[in-house]
């Protein structure tokens, strides 16, 4: 399966990189919209061998912005042109101008989008202390699980930056599926990592076209490489220790 990461989307004029017009999430749509799958069902099949290589699409938005309660779940999922979608919060951004509040999330979560934490303050996990790093981890997650009453497992790593330390404490703090930002199909080089491609708005619909027709197409030599050799597993080990 092909996870997708976005983060904001509005009407005209995108302010940055990560921000899409959703005429240009539309133009995605299209390409995807028949292979889109829900959280709940991608969750499910994650893990099956069978399942990895197939072209089956699920969507998650970062950073907890106000358009995934106007546009993403009020526009497209309400009416049916998406069945559902991972949103990953920093927490302490809730209810900040331009980011939803928890009355908004809590609703999204009553609708079938999967709520995922992505820390408290949106830092690089791989930077702070071990005490700061449980902190992001943990206080994030029991915040969340008190405001929507239940468990929250899915964690995406702010920035995509991630360590062999920074998994280990999110594999400790209780989550099971951990989301960063590299391409490819979802299944990382280890089992609970899961490979997303972080869409900005210097990508053409061509380029996503490309990418779902073959996610690993636009990998590097060095993957190709320690691929074919049965190393790749290895050489990221020693990458992110
Ligand atoms: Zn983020």
């Amino acid at each position: 399966m092909i996870v997708l990461n976005y983060h904001e989307l509005v009407e005209a004029s995108p302010s940055n990189t990560w921000c899409l017009t959703h005429d240009a999430f539309d133009e995605h749509l299209a390409l995807c919209r028949d292979s889109l799958v829900s959280p709940q069902r991608f969750l499910e099949h994650c893990t099956d061998p069978k399942s990895s290589r197939t072209g089956a699409v699920v969507l998650t938005f970062d950073d907890g912005f106000l358009s995934d309660y106007t546009l993403v779940y009020a526009r497209y999922v309400k009416t049916g042109r998406i069945p559902g979608f991972m949103s990953f919060i920093p927490v302490n951004f809730v209810g900040a101008p331009g980011r939803m509040s928890w009355e908004m999330i809590g609703e999204l979560s009553r609708g079938g989008v999967a709520i995922g934490s992505h820390g408290m303050a949106h830092v690089d996990l791989t930077s702070v202390s071990d005490v700061e790093l449980g902190r992001e981890l943990t206080v994030s997650k029991s915040m969340l699980e008190d405001r929507l009453g239940q468990q929250v497992t899915l964690f995406a790593f702010p920035y995509g930056r991630f360590s062999r330390r920074v998994w280990d404490a999110a594999l400790t703090a209780g989550y099971t599926h951990l989301f960063t930002i590299q391409l490819g199909y979802h299944r990382g080089f280890e089992a609970f990592l899961y490979s997303r491609l972080c869409l900005t708005n210097n990508m053409d619909a061509e380029y996503l076209r490309r990418h779902l027709l073959d996610p690993d197409g636009m990998r590097g030599f060095a993957w190709r490489t320690s691929t074919k050799l049965g190393l790749y597993r290895q050489l990221m080990r020693w990458r992110y220790r």
